[in-house]
């Protein structure tokens, strides 16, 4: 039998600027791109529900841009530390290629992966295809990973890497096995759920590089620009969309900063602009940043003080919110949009978090577990940072005391009720200056509206500023008491 090499897809489902793809090319042997559905590997962290349609449409992308090319995507649903150590005993593997993953899991297992098959012979080599930096290459004047974002991002920054090195084109061929290998098949992996509640998914979202690079194309020829005014308003198409293509790997960060430097050195007057869209994927680095060196970012406060909270948990509130019917129209609206295309915009990501762990007093993780579920964007380290800034337990965590003001919020970046419109039908007739808290409208504009609170939408199921107070109460007594 002849010899082969073997690329291990994971969380880079691309075939541009992929340097695993690119190493396993060099190696001009005939190549294994390999799929592994390791669910029981990740444990707790194995993907939700709506992303798993996602990696399905993402998978069926790439399989199809891999045929285009003379090969093909190889399915197997298992433990990939079986899998793969037999794969390369079948198929005559010289040598195994993948760009790492930093979950603590995935570390655990590759590491192990890597040191089995170096004991068979095979060369072994991975990649960073998924992030700007590694995770320990950026440190602080002592040594030691950052804990504060502006200090990270100067650091990122400073190290100057828009040069394109490790960027590459799609190839035009792959070279396929003489036979093809045997593999599980896509349906063997189970990823679509038998009720099918993801059509309008379906209607927003078109999975896969194509897109991915599209989308980023789109963006960086208009909305990029004005990202600064728009991204914080979730009626206006003024945030890229791209996280769950970044999250599955559809595309390379190094991209984004690569055509941004392009375009700055092009447009100087613009660069401020560009680098405000910079800034926000560096968020994304930080997340990863955390993780990577505080693994227990998603079970467990990074401040101490907040270990011990006295959560409500009402589970009633609990899910009144995961519904979108706790009578806070911006927050029913956010998470309605959550439920209905699985991704919600950012500033209102942060309003409805806020509510459940403030409002309502229910743990973060609880929220960070809906969010894992329904989110196509699904990513630990962004999710869980995102909780945790929000609970002002995190590191460089918004203050305890900074409570959003689901009300105010909601006049200021959504003035004209549109998204809520968009997402809270049964509020669609009600005017701007009433729109954001029904309940203190006047009866003859609830009925003109064709509002009866209470029975076409819910009357507030807290007085936010009880809640508020209640809330201030509750952490001042834990910063006061410290992690005792
Ligand atoms: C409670 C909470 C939970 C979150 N959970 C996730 C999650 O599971 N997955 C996820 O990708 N993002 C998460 N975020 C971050 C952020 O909301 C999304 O990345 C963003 O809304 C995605 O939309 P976009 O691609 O249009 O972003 P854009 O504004 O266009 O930004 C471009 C990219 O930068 C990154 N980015 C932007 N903002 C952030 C941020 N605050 N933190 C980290 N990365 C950022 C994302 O990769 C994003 O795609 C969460 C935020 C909060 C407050």
């Amino acid at each position: 039998m002849q010899n082969h090499t073997l690329l291990w897809f994971r969380l880079d489902l691309r075939l541009a600027d992929n340097a695993a793809l690119q190493a396993a090319l060099a190696t001009g042997l005939p190549v294994l791109p390999v799929f592994i559905l390791d669910d029981d590997a990740a444990g707790t962290w194995a993907a939700g529900g709506a992303a798993r349609w996602w990696l399905h449409q993402s998978l069926v992308a790439l399989d199809k841009d891999l045929r285009a090319r003379g090969s093909r995507l190889l399915f197997y649903k298992g433990c990939a530390a079986e899998i793969l150590p037999e794969l390369c005993r079948k198929y005559h593997i010289e040598s195994a290629f993948w760009n790492r993953r930093y979950e603590s899991w995935a570390q655990k297992r590759d590491t192990e992966i890597k040191k089995t098959l170096k004991e068979s012979g095979v060369q072994v080599e991975s990649f960073n295809g998924y992030l700007l930096f590694e995770p320990w290459e950026i440190k602080n004047a002592s040594g030691a990973p950052y804990r504060v974002f502006t200090p990270f991002s100067k650091a990122c920054m400073a190290q100057e890497r828009e040069t394109g090195g490790g960027l590459s084109a799609a190839p035009e061929k792959i070279v396929a096995p003489e036979k093809r290998p045997e593999d599980h098949g896509i349906d063997a992996l189970g990823l679509l759920p038998h009720i099918k509640w993801y059509g309008e998914m379906q209607n927003v979202w078109l999975p896969g590089e194509s897109e991915a690079l599209r989308r980023w194309r789109h963006f960086l020829d208009g909305g990029v620009t004005f990202y600064g005014e728009n991204r914080d308003l979730p009626a206006e198409d003024g945030v890229s969309r791209l996280s769950p293509h970044l999250h599955w790997g559809e595309m390379a960060p190094a991209r984004l900063r690569y055509d941004l430097a392009q375009k700055s050195a092009k447009e100087p007057q613009n660069h401020g602009r560009y680098f405000a869209f910079l800034r926000q994927v560096l968020w994304r680095e930080f997340s990863w940043h955390l993780l990577y060196h505080m693994p227990d970012l998603p079970e467990n406060p990074l401040n101490p003080a907040f270990s011990r909270m006295e959560w409500e948990n009402d589970a009633a509130l609990l899910q009144k919110w995961q519904k979108g019917m706790t009578g806070y129209p911006l927050v029913d609206a956010g998470i309605r949009q959550l439920w209905r295309t699985g991704w919600m915009h950012n500033r209102v990501r942060m309003i409805a978090a806020s509510f459940l762990i403030k409002d309502l007093l229910i743990d973060w993780r609880k929220g960070q577990e809906w969010f894992w579920e329904t989110l196509v964007d699904a990513d630990l380290a962004n999710n869980a940072a995102g909780w945790q800034w929000v609970a002002g337990c995190g590191a460089d965590a918004a203050p305890y005391f900074r409570i959003f003001n689901p009300v105010l919020q909601s006049k200021k970046f959504d003035a004209k009720g549109a998204y809520i419109r968009q997402y809270v039908p049964e509020l669609a007739r009600m005017p701007d200056a009433h729109i954001h808290a029904p309940w203190e409208a006047p009866q003859n504009v609830l009925a003109a509206a064709g509002v009866v609170l209470g029975r076409d939408y819910p009357f507030p199921v807290v007085d936010h500023a009880v809640a508020r107070n209640r809330a201030l109460e509750i952490y001042q007594k834990r910063v006061k008491g410290g992690a005792a």
